[in-house]
């Protein structure tokens, strides 16, 4: 499933956002449903949202630019509707400068909070108007913007995955102790803190709570198994991973030649060649559906998928880690001094990492992250 939606590039940095961003622009309307909006909210309240998206894009910017200055780039920031997480490769081996780019991007909502806070007066009036807490307005745009800043800050310094809390838990706790161990507890802590939060949302009645819970329970084992990966990928790069013993079809045979090979073959995804050289995948779905149509004499170049995402075989296997899982069957050609070196998929590498970089200690918890028991 398609989860994360491509928006743009600023600085060369990409944007995206995953689909539950969705629910938070559904929140903020049922909200103003509730409260009887009036058409010149509407427009209120859309600047809002591009409010909200500018201060999570900005908590965002308060990530990256803490990596800039101790020389890491950001490659890409996914938007979630409790702010975001920022794609930065390889990060330092320095703990102190972990936590500094981590504790980053809150305290930029927290210092916008703050110079907010300058325009509101008086403060505490504003918490007790009911009027303020409904619908968005020109009276109390400011004294909104202020909460959400206010809470995205706070939020994420909860010690739960994935929020920047979390995160920052698990370096400390990798301070005495084995990291995979310390983001084994930082994970189990954030299904504790989930569950209460579920739990207090029925106790006290209210939907957000439950969301909320619903969201860390969801993303946080999501968020350990990446981690982890990452730990055990460390160092690991793509020439290294790569399978040289993979399933290929040629461009230029038709369906009906490549129909025997499926019948000794259970290879999902093939690679295409072209005079050596990898030109797409097809995935065997493709092959047999041409057959059930009958449509014997098209070349695998009609249907296969033309592969524009070559990897250098000089990458890091770590950075590339939320984007092959994202597609878990796909096969990558992995390219080593431009030349053809091979392929990867995501399956491929959790095997050679289980069986190449992951410690006994290491093994059972990301075998059964995997899934695979
Ligand atoms: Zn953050």
């Amino acid at each position: 499933m398609k989860t994360v939606f491509s928006i743009g590039r600023i600085f060369g940095i990409s944007i995206s956002f995953h689909w539950t961003f969705l629910l938070l622009i559904l929140w903020i309307a049922l909200v103003d449903f509730m409260a009887g909006i009036r058409p010149e909210e509407i427009v209120w309240t859309f600047i809002f949202l591009i409010s909200i998206l500018l201060s999570i894009l900005a908590h965002e910017a308060g990530h990256a630019l803490m990596a800039y200055y101790f020389g890491i780039r950001a490659t890409g920031v996914i938007l979630l509707p409790a702010g975001g997480v920022a794609s930065i490769p390889s990060l330092p081996k320095k703990p102190g400068q972990e936590i500094l780019i981590t504790l980053a991007g809150p305290a930029v909502n927290l210092a916008i909070a703050a110079i907010l806070l300058l325009f509101v007066h008086p403060y505490s009036a504003y918490w007790f108007d009911p009027e303020n807490i409904g619908a968005v307005n020109g009276g109390n745009f400011i004294f909104q913007l202020q909460v959400i800043n206010l809470s995205l800050g706070l939020f994420n310094l909860v010690p739960a995955f994935p929020m920047d809390g979390g995160r920052i838990l698990r370096i400390i706790l990798a301070f005495n102790m084995n990291i995979v161990k310390a983001t084994r507890i930082a994970s189990i802590l954030s299904l504790i803190i989930g569950s209460l939060l579920i739990l207090l949302g029925i106790v006290i009645v209210q939907v957000l709570p439950v969301l909320i819970g619903l969201f860390i329970l969801f993303a946080s084992r999501a968020e350990e198994y990446y981690l982890q990966l990452k730990t055990i990928a460390h160092g690991v790069r793509f020439k290294d991973a790569l399978m040289h013993d993979y399933d290929s079809v040629d461009a230029n045979t038709t369906v009906m030649h490549v129909s025997a090979m499926l019948i000794n073959n259970h290879s999902k995804f093939f690679i295409v060649m072209e005079n050596g050289n990898a030109v797409g995948t097809i995935h065997r779905i493709r092959i047999i559906e041409s057959i059930a149509e009958m449509k014997y004499d098209v070349k695998i170049r009609a249907l296969m998928k033309p592969n524009l995402e070559f990897i250098d075989g000089n990458e890091k296997v770590e950075n590339y880690i939320e984007k092959l899982a994202s597609k878990e069957e796909r096969l990558y050609p992995v390219m080593d001094h431009n030349h053809f070196a091979g392929v990867v998929n995501f399956q491929h590498i959790i095997e050679y990492l289980l069986l190449h970089a992951a410690s006994s200690r290491e093994y059972g918890r990301i075998k059964s992250l995997a899934g695979l028991g």
